[in-house]
C-alpha cells in the first residue's frame, strides 16, 4: 500500500514528469529518424536495382533476334562471360506478342504470373517502358516492362530481377535499428532522471530551507548559485521574501514590547498610588491625592488601549474609511476654533488661514483626528510666546494642509522615526504623550492616498506639509454638492 504510494507520489514529481517528456521526445525523435534512414536507404536500392534493370534490357535487345522461327537467344556459348550474362537474362525473363501471348517465359516469371494481354496491350500501346515490383510468396521482383521491334514485327518485353537481397538488407538495418533502440532509450531514461534530478536539486535545497525556518530563525538565506538563471532568480525572490517577513516579524516584536513596555509605567504608578492609599495615607485629603493620581493613570491606559485598538484597526484594514464630499476649510477652522483654549492657556497664538469652502472626498471623522493631532503636537511642543499657523490651500487636484510652528523643532536624527508607534524624541522635560499621534497621522494620510512631509529645525519650529488628492473632478464637483447638501433639510 505504502509502495503504490509512493509509486504515485514519484509519478506526480516533476523530475519524473520532466524525465518522461525527455524520453518521450527521444523516442519520437528517433523513430522519426529511423523511419526516414529506412525510407532513403530503399529509395538509393531500387534506384540501382532499376539502373542495373535498364542494362540488363539493352542486353536482352541484344542477344535476341527475331529469325525465320520467331525470336531467339543468339550469344557465344563458348563465352563464359556472354553464357552468364544471358542465362541470368533468362531467370526472370517473358517475351510475348503484340497480343499478349508468351514466346519465351522463364518459370520464375511463370510463379510471379504472367502479365494479362490487356496490361501487355495498353504498355505497348504507350510505348513508354514500365518498372514494377511484383511478388511471389513474399519475395518481390523488380520488373521492366515495354516494347522491343525486330524486323517489323512487335513483341512485349519483361526483365526482372530479385530484391530478395536488398530486402533482406533493409530488414536487417531495420531490425538491429530497433533492437538497439530500447537500450539507447533506456540510456537516455537514466540521463533523462539524472539531468532532471539536478535542474531540480535547488529547488529541494529551497524547499528544504523553507521547512526549517520557524519564527525563530527568520534571518535564513539560502545561497545563490551563482549560475544566474531562473533557479537563481528564484532563490533571490525566496531571500527578499524572507528578509521581509524577517523585518515585518521584527516590527511586530518590537511593538510587543513598547506595549508591555507602555502599559507597564502606569501600571506601576497606579499600584505605588493604592500602596499609599492602603499603607500611609492617613488623612482624606492623602486618600484623594493618590485616588487622583491612580486614576489619572487608568485613564492614560485606557487611552492607550483605545490607540492601539484603532491602530490595530487600520493596519489590518478593519478601519474602512468612509469617504464623502467633505469641507476640509470648514472642518479646520472647527477644529482651531477647540484649540484656542489650551493654545491661549499656554501662551501660545493660534492663527488660520482656510478659502471659504474646499470640498474634497475624505473621512470626515479621520480628517479631523489628523488635523487634531497635528495640532495637539505643534501646541504642545510650543513654548509660551510661540505661534502656531494653519493654512489649508486648494491647489489644482490636490489640497494642502500646513501645520507650522515657532516650538521646539525635531533634531534631524529623530524626524525619519517620528511616525512610528511609541517613538517620543527624548527631551530634557518630559511630555506626557504616547507617541501615537503621528503614526496615526500618517496612516490616515496613506490612507487618503496623500502625502506627508516634514521641515524642522531645533529651536525654530516645525513645519508638517499634508497633501490629499482632491478627487477625479478636483474641488468643485464636490463644492457643488456640498451646497446642496447645506440647503437641504
Ligand atoms: P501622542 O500624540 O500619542 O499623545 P506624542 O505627541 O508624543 O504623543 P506623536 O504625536 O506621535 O507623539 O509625536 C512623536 C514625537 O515627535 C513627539 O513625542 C515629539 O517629540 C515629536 N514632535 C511631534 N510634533 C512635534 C512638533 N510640532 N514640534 C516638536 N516636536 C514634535
Ligand atoms: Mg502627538
Amino acid at each position: 500500500m505504502r509502495l503504490t504510494g509512493n509509486l504515485w507520489q514519484a509519478t506526480r514529481s516533476l523530475r519524473f514528469r520532466l524525465a518522461l517528456s525527455y524520453v518521450l521526445f527521444f523516442t519520437i525523435c528517433m523513430l522519426v529518424i529511423g523511419g526516414f534512414f529506412r525510407w532513403t536507404l530503399q529509395g538509393i536500392i531500387q534506384g540501382e536495382v532499376d539502373d542495373a534493370l535498364e542494362e540488363e534490357w539493352g542486353a536482352a535487345k541484344g542477344y535476341l533476334q527475331v529469325v525465320a522461327y520467331g525470336p531467339d537467344w543468339f550469344y557465344d556459348a563458348y563465352d563464359p562471360e556472354e553464357s552468364f550474362i544471358v542465362s541470368r537474362l533468362q531467370r526472370v525473363f517473358l517475351l510475348t506478342d503484340a497480343n499478349g501471348k508468351p514466346v519465351m517465359r522463364s518459370p520464375v516469371y511463370d510463379a510471379i504470373g504472367v502479365d494479362s494481354p490487356t496490361e501487355i496491350r495498353s504498355i505497348l500501346q504507350s510505348g513508354k517502358p514500365m518498372l514494377r515490383t511484383k511478388y511471389d510468396n513474399g519475395e518481390p521482383y523488380r520488373i521492366r516492362s515495354g516494347k522491343w521491334v525486330d524486323k517489323n514485327q512487335v513483341f512485349y518485353m519483361a526483365v526482372g530481377k530479385s530484391m530478395a537481397e536488398d530486402e533482406h538488407i533493409l530488414g536487417r538495418f531495420t531490425r538491429d535499428y530497433f533492437l538497439m533502440l530500447p537500450a539507447v532509450l533506456l540510456l537516455g531514461s537514466v540521463f533523462g532522471w539524472y539531468v532532471a534530478g539536478r535542474a531540480l536539486d535547488p529547488l529541494n535545497s529551497v524547499s528544504r530551507t523553507a521547512q526549517r525556518i520557524t519564527s525563530s530563525n527568520l534571518n535564513t538565506q539560502i545561497r545563490p548559485r551563482g549560475a544566474g538563471d531562473e533557479l537563481d532568480h528564484l532563490i533571490e525572490t525566496f531571500n527578499a521574501m524572507m528578509d521581509r517577513l524577517n523585518r515585518s516579524f521584527e516590527q511586530i516584536r518590537q511593538f510587543s514590547t513598547d506595549v508591555s513596555h507602555e502599559l507597564r509605567t502606569p501600571l506601576t504608578v497606579i499600584r505605588g498610588q493604592l500602596e499609599v492609599a492602603l499603607f500611609t495615607a492617613k488623612t482624606p485629603e492623602q486618600y484623594r491625592e493618590a485616588m487622583e493620581n491612580a486614576l489619572e493613570e487608568v485613564e492614560r491606559l485606557s487611552s492607550i488601549v483605545r490607540a492601539l485598538l484603532l491602530l490595530s484597526q487600520s493596519e489590518t484594514g478593519q478601519l474602512v474609511l468612509q469617504k464623502t464630499g467633505v469641507d476640509l476649510a470648514e472642518t479646520v477652522r472647527d477644529i482651531v476654533d477647540q484649540f484656542q483654549i489650551p493654545a491661549e492657556g499656554q501662551g501660545v497664538e493660534l492663527t488660520s488661514q482656510t478659502p471659504d469652502h474646499c470640498v474634497a472626498p475624505a473621512d470626515r471623522i479621520q480628517f479631523e483626528r489628523l488635523v487634531s493631532n497635528l495640532l495637539s503636537n505643534a501646541v504642545k511642543y510650543t513654548p509660551a510666546g510661540g505661534k502656531v499657523k494653519v493654512t489649508l490651500a486648494s491647489l489644482p487636484e490636490q489640497v494642502r494642509l500646513v501645520v507650522e510652528d515657532t516650538g521646539a523643532g525635531i533634531a534631524a536624527e529623530h524626524v525619519p522615526h517620528i511616525f512610528e508607534r511609541f517613538y517620543r524624541v527624548p527631551s530634557a522635560e518630559p511630555e506626557k504623550g504616547l507617541g501615537l499621534g503621528l503614526s496615526f497621522v500618517a496612516w490616515i494620510v496613506k490612507a487618503h492616498g496623500g502625502t506627508i512631509h516634514v521641515d524642522s529645525e531645533v529651536g525654530v519650529g516645525t513645519r508638517f506639509t499634508v497633501t490629499l488628492p482632491a478627487g477625479e473632478n478636483g474641488t468643485r464637483r464636490l463644492a457643488s454638492e456640498a451646497a446642496e447638501r447645506e440647503v437641504a433639510p
